[in-house]
């Protein structure tokens, strides 16, 4: 009978400590349906993705990058980006942008209903190469062609500064770099600009030297977002450094879909739970249902045969049902 009375634990919390200095608000990007789902080499059905994207309305994410219009053959995984966009209904007050490769792309997106995209620049010659087949600032050209379409038509569009902090072929990468393209992009009209940490070998001094680059350069600050992968384990002191900077958007993937736990080349996005810990703990009010979320990255890493690689699943994954 005594039993009865006793009281289930509570689920874990991160304790919350609010730091001095920190920005007032912070955004969170969800990327999980299409830069996480891109990486995945086990083709989804679309009505799991669908699923997939109505569990993070629900969990609470404001922002979800929903797909991708590049050429089927480029990226399978994503060819079904009209289907999606088909069956998918809009929640009131829920952004949903695309990523558009070039202008056909964005005549594809336009035509699916799209109401804001995402494009994509190389801060290095290596990169340029072997993702776009083109040099930097051809890339650049390419997708400052697609922003000012975009724009004319009235979207918002958010450019992507890949490889902003290290390139697997060239290694080190000068701030200098991704700054002029974020400064391009900007100038063309973007509204967004994503700094990102592509192969995840960023550190937590070189996020003020990328932010400062950048902001001298020309964007402002209060348009830079950060994307950090976890490769090796810097995304969340990557992310407190960005903080630090005084940026406000932070990309991450929900349960750090984007990357395979046993391959050489893993690059994992930043978890959003683990992001949402991290947050919740410096006493922002990020809107996310934590438990919903661990539930839908549990369910996602299901539908993907293998176990969630973000810790917070993990360590909660037991206690949600
Ligand atoms: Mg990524």
């Amino acid at each position: 009978m005594d039993d009865v009375d006793t009281p289930a634990p509570a689920a874990p919390r991160p304790s919350v400590h609010p730091r001095q200095g920190l920005p007032e608000a912070v955004r969170i990007y969800e990327v999980g349906p299409r830069d996480g789902l891109q990486a995945e080499k086990v083709i989804i059905d679309t009505a799991v993705k669908l699923e997939l994207v109505q569990r993070l309305e629900r969990a609470g994410m404001t922002t979800i990058e929903l797909t991708s219009f590049v050429p089927p053959r480029w990226v399978p995984q994503l060819a079904d980006a009209e289907n999606l966009m088909a069956a998918h209904a809009p929640r009131e007050g829920v952004r949903y942008p695309v990523l558009v490769p070039n202008l056909k792309g964005l005549a594809r997106a336009k035509a699916a209903g799209a109401r804001e995209i995402a494009v994509v620049v190389s801060s290095t010659e290596a990169f340029a190469k072997a993702n776009f087949a083109n040099t930097i600032d051809g890339a650049l050209d390419n997708a400052v062609a697609v922003v000012e379409a975009a724009r004319a038509d009235g979207l918002p569009v958010r450019g992507y500064v890949s490889m902003a902090f290290g390139d697997p072929w060239e290694g080190a990468v000068a701030p200098e770099m991704p700054a002029r393209m974020a400064a391009a992009l900007s100038a063309a009209g973007c509204t967004s600009i994503s700094l990102g940490d592509t192969i995840g070998v960023g550190t937590a001094g070189q996020v003020a030297d990328v932010v400062g680059a950048a902001v001298a350069a020309g964007t402002s600050l209060e348009a830079l977002a950060l994307h950090f992968h976890d490769t090796y384990g810097q995304a969340l002191s990557n992310v407190l450094a960005g903080l630090e900077a005084g940026v406000t958007e932070f990309d991450a993937s929900a349960g750090g879909l984007g990357g395979c736990p046993y391959a050489r080349s893993a690059t994992g996005n930043l978890a959003t739970e683990d992001l949402v810990w991290l947050l919740e703990g410096l006493g922002y009010d990020t809107g996310i249902d934590l438990d919903a979320l661990v539930a839908t990255s549990t369910w996602m890493a299901g539908q993907l045969g293998r176990a969630p690689v973000s810790r917070v699943v993990r360590a909660l994954a037991q206690d949600v049902r």
